[in-house]
């Protein structure tokens, strides 16, 4: 068994574990039905401004640039994930190569512009087109638990603008509908000090492979890594793991 397999197996396990697993559930129910609503305000939206959408299926421009996700999203992502096998291979597979990539840029997305200090330079990311590693053959993989920013995106503008080495790419229009699910600061332990929000395929593969240490800001979630990891359920798993084969 390796760690990514170990950590599956543990994921929602004990006590913590549970809440865990409740809490994914929970969230990815909260997320379909704000997809629902979204559908309806992105209408009324384009109704208003007698605007016609330009987004259609297999269009995908857009999902090369940064795509940030909350923390409570990604764990919601890596639920999913666990409940479909080929996905969670496929994304494993893809990820180092993606991985790979943004490294040998330099990861802008983690480089501030001159005028922006708390941001990398997501411009000159988005310009890399470096397609997201959930993309496969132009659709999203985990289109039911996308991350509200991609969700929230929809264009009036000929698609083409969309891609940023478009002449016109500055003067696309587009609008973004986001959710207060952003600000959220709910988890299955204790509230979140302020939110956690960070790169989503990074942090997703994280998890996946560091299991809840991977979780961004778990230093700041007082003893939920304790009461997890030394919970007996994880712990008879962990044993089992390290015992030596013979
Ligand atoms: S935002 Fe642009 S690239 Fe993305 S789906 Fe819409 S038209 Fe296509
Ligand atoms: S998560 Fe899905 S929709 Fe979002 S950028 Fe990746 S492939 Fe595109």
């Amino acid at each position: 068994m390796d760690s990514f397999q170990l950590n599956q197996e543990i994921a929602y396990l004990g006590l913590v574990g549970n809440l865990r697993k409740e809490y994914c559930i929970r969230f990815i129910r909260k997320k379909q039905q704000f997809f629902k609503e979204l559908t309806g305000q992105q209408e009324e939206t384009l109704t208003a401004n007698s605007e016609t959408l330009s987004c259609y299926k297999g269009c995908s421009r857009c999902c090369s640039l940064f795509i940030g996700a909350s923390v409570q999203e990604a764990e919601a992502i890596v639920y999913y994930l666990y409940q479909n096998e080929d996905k969670l291979q496929r994304f494993l597979e893809t990820y180092p190569v993606w991985r790979e990539k943004v490294r040998a840029s330099g990861d802008l997305f983690r480089k501030p512009t001159a005028g922006d200090k708390s941001i990398g330079d997501l411009a000159a990311y988005a310009r890399l087109k470096i397609p997201c590693p959930f993309l496969q053959d132009d659709a999203c993989s985990i289109y039911e638990v996308r991350p509200f920013v991609c969700a929230g995106l929809i264009v009036t503008t000929p698609p083409e603008w969309c891609d940023p080495k478009h002449p016109k790419h500055s003067k696309r229009k587009r609008y973004i509908i986001s959710d207060s699910a952003l600000a959220d600061r709910t988890f299955y332990w204790k509230n979140l000090e302020k939110p956690v929000w960070s790169f989503m395929p990074i942090m997703v593969y994280d998890i996946l492979e560091q299991g809840m240490r991977g979780i961004p800001g778990i230093s700041r979630m007082g003893d939920l890594l304790s009461r997890y990891i030394y919970d007996p359920d994880v712990q008879d798993v962990i044993r089992r793991y390290e015992k030596p084969s013979v």
